[in-house]
């Protein structure tokens, strides 16, 4: 029997866990199965438009992880999907590209500061694993330094598990602490004239901690490091690409990388990667190898174009920075009204909340619980995301169901059931 939260019905989406036990690992694998999210939480989802994301009991929550990421203009949005179902009725997956490729690749380098050419995958790792390989293919080196505790994806060479992954699969992986400009300094001396690369994430994001934006001192210390030893400087742009700077996550602190990874939101939704890169890799570019079968398809090419249009047209990241302020400040004071103080952390537009003394999540998660049954949707230890479909409206009835949620925890203590 899974934990219920009092006050949300979910028959049918405790059918299908049952179902999905007998034939899924686990129930339901990586990011998205249940343990992911608070006690309680349904697995499964039906649909979503706007702001609003429905599950598979019908119950609808206005939805503050939009997807973990993708959504960015708020779920379904009709311009998006009329382009991609255009380019989908006409043949998605085909001999070859269609003209959205290049019309893409274009408006790509349009817009990223240090764009000279892209290329296009499907998901995060694809892309993160291509920059490292275009790292390596065009310095002639191995070495490659991450930050400790940053995620770039789940395949062997960067996933968190350990599980099914060989020492030689990280054989060539050094570590240094991120906004830490010290430990990257000695991180690049170790790995003296074998660096292929220094990859950062645009802002620290590790999973249940503070996140804290890039310290420009560390920023620049990553860019005069990869330079001097002639490496690349690769951005992690997976998570907040176009959410924060359409130009790069970077350009706030006046650093450009050589080669960017972006997926998640640049197609609201649609299933795409991308890597831009400066014209010092552009001959790796042109010589490594990457592929995949799916990685040409029109529809989700056709909905970043008009995603990024849509994104430009309407002031996107500004919009969204604007609603992710009225959002902290209001779970802020709403916290503050019922006895709590509230952390939250990150760019605006990508919050993590955390609650002062809640050292292991558990208030967060019972605030998460007691939020949900008042439909609204957070994250307890993940950063969350907003997106151009969080208007003023659908914020302040999300933070009148916040106020009324924490009332309930500072009254009852933990929700769950
Ligand atoms: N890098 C970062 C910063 C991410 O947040 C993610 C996904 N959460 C990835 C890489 C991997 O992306 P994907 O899950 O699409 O492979």
């Amino acid at each position: 029997m899974t934990a219920s939260i009092p006050g949300l019905v979910l028959h049918k989406d405790a059918a299908l866990r049952q179902r999905a036990a007998h034939v899924i690992p686990g129930g339901m694998w990586g990011h998205m199965r249940a343990a992911a999210v608070p006690a309680g939480y349904p697995q499964f989802f039906a649909g979503g438009y706007g702001a609003i994301v429905t599950d598979v009991d019908g119950n609808d929550y206005i939805d503050f992880m939009c997807s973990w990421g993708p959504i960015i203009l708020g779920h379904n949005r009709p311009e998006v999907d009329a382009a991609a179902r255009a380019a989908m009725d006409a043949g998605d997956i085909l001999n070859g590209p269609s003209e959205h490729a290049v019309e893409l690749a274009e408006l790509m380098v349009d817009t990223v500061a240090h764009a000279d050419w892209a290329l296009f995958q499907k998901n995060g790792s694809d892309a993160m694993t291509t920059c490292v390989t275009l790292a390596r293919a065009g310095t002639g080196r191995r070495k490659v330094l991450v930050a400790r505790g940053a995620y770039h994806g789940a395949v062997p060479w960067c996933s968190p598990s350990v599980l099914g992954v060989t020492a030689e699969d990280r054989a060539h992986l050094d570590y240094f602490d991120y906004n830490d400009a010290a430990s990257l300094e000695a991180a690049v001396e170790k790995a003296g004239d074998d660096l292929a690369a220094i990859v950062v994430s645009s802002f620290r994001h590790d999973l249940g901690k503070r996140q804290e934006l890039p310290a420009p001192d560390f920023a620049a210390a990553a860019r005069r490091l990869a330079t001097g030893r002639d490496a690349a400087l690769i951005l992690d742009d997976v998570r907040a690409g176009f959410r924060l700077n359409l130009a790069g996550s970077w350009e706030g602190v006046g650093i450009r990388p050589d080669l960017t990874a972006f997926s998640k939101a640049i197609a609201n939704g649609y299933a795409l990667a991308a890597v831009t890169g400066n014209e010092r890799f552009r001959m790796a570019g042109a010589e490594a190898f990457f592929t995949g079968s799916f990685w040409y398809g029109a529809a989700s090419m056709a909905a970043a174009v008009k995603t990024i249009d849509i994104l430009k047209r309407e002031d996107g990241p500004a919009r969204i920075n604007a609603a992710g302020i009225r959002f902290r400040d209001g779970l802020i004071a709403a916290g503050a009204r019922n006895g709590y103080t509230v952390d939250m952390s990150g760019p605006p537009a990508m919050p993590m909340m955390q609650i002062a003394g809640d050292t292991d999540h558990r208030m967060a998660e019972a605030l998460c619980q007691a939020a949900l049954a008042r439909g609204v949707y957070l994250h307890h230890k993940h950063n969350m995301f907003l997106s151009l479909a969080h208007d003023d409206a659908v914020i302040d009835r999300a933070l009148a169901a916040i106020d009324d949620a924490f009332a309930t925890l500072a009254r009852d203590g933990l929700a769950i059931a």
